[in-house]
């Protein structure tokens, strides 16, 4: 990711998506102000409205008048707050870059806390809401979600979605984010070799305004889940993953198809059993997965993507 003002860095940014907040802001600005002066001077807080139709703007406009510190950009429209962070991140020029949400469930008085994480030698430390003041059903969707997320990705935190985080430079860096993959950042950074850790953080149901996510972000995150999971597993050989469900089920295809051989050379009729027709469909989508993979393997050659791996220092040139 390109950063156009490198040698104008301060010391933390603090970059905050929203979408229709307006009567958070205020607040919100008063007391991550206070939070960031109790460890330095050198901090800029960047606010990113994500298309708001309400007054949010307005207020973000106000803030920047007042006070130098706070940079305000505003989307066209609604796009997510994968691209409201990805925009925030582009603009931050601090040394240490610290997410939080809007609406004040997550308290800006918890950044010191999170700070203090990562001079234990930490990249990347996420909030864990240890106590969330979410509906009863949420909270039982979110220990799934987190439970599924990290046994596949491996990243032991409990806590994916908190929107409470702080990164070391580097991080950003190297992330690319889309769709709803803010979920995974701590699974992708994992990746990449960074040191991820956790803090509990208390955490304050939603006072102004409401959730911006209905159910439908489980399936989303499902579908992310899947794409992290490829990117994470299986980025330079999808044949590995495709060309072994392929065999699987090309295997038992064949199986099933040489015994139906078998009996139709001892004399007896193949063609009233729906086995048959299990064994041909079963082998057809097994060559299929298979000419997937390699298909995979082609547009991984030809893009050769330079971002696989990360360097953390080099010595010499
Ligand atoms: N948000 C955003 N764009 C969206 C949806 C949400 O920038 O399209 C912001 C929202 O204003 C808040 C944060 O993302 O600051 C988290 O959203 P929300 O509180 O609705 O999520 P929840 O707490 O229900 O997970
Ligand atoms: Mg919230």
């Amino acid at each position: 990711m390109q950063n156009t003002h490198k040698d104008l860095k301060v010391k933390f940014s603090v970059v905050i998506p929203l979408y229709n907040e307006e009567k958070s802001l205020e607040e919100l600005y008063k007391r991550i102000t206070l939070s960031l002066q109790s460890l330095s001077d050198s901090f800029e807080i960047i606010f990113v409205d994500d298309g708001s139709t309400d007054n949010s703007f307005a207020v973000l406009r106000n803030l920047h008048k007042k006070d130098n510190h706070v940079k305000a950009i505003r989307f066209r429209k609604n796009f997510g707050k994968s691209a409201a962070l990805s925009v925030g991140f582009k603009e931050a020029r601090g040394e240490t870059i610290i997410t939080i949400d809007a609406d004040l469930q997550d308290l800006p008085e918890e950044i010191p806390t999170l700070i203090k994480k990562m001079d234990e030698g930490y990249d990347l430390v996420s909030g864990w809401k240890f106590k969330r003041k979410d509906p009863f059903l949420k909270k039982i969707a979110s220990r799934l979600f987190n439970f599924v997320t990290s046994f596949y990705t491996g990243v032991k935190i409990h806590d994916f979605n908190c929107g409470l985080k702080s990164y070391r430079r580097e991080v950003i860096e190297e992330m690319e984010l889309y769709g709803e993959l803010h979920r995974y950042i701590p699974a992708i950074a994992n990746w990449k070799g960074f040191k991820v850790g956790e803090v509990k953080v208390n955490h304050q149901p939603r006072i102004h305004g409401k959730s911006k996510f209905g159910s439908e972000r489980y399936l989303r995150g499902l579908f992310d889940l899947l794409t992290v999971i490829m990117l994470t597993k299986y980025p330079e050989k999808p044949l590995h993953f495709f060309g072994l469900l392929g065999t699987i089920l090309s295997l038992a295809g064949l199986a099933i198809n040489i015994y139906m051989a078998a009996l139709r050379l001892s004399g007896k009729w193949i063609s009233n059993r729906p086995l048959l027709l299990l064994g041909i469909l079963l082998l057809i989508l097994g060559i299929q997965f298979i000419f997937f993979g390699l298909m995979g393997e082609l547009i991984v050659f030809s893009s050769q993507k330079e971002t696989s791996y990360t360097v953390k220092e080099k010595l010499g040139s």
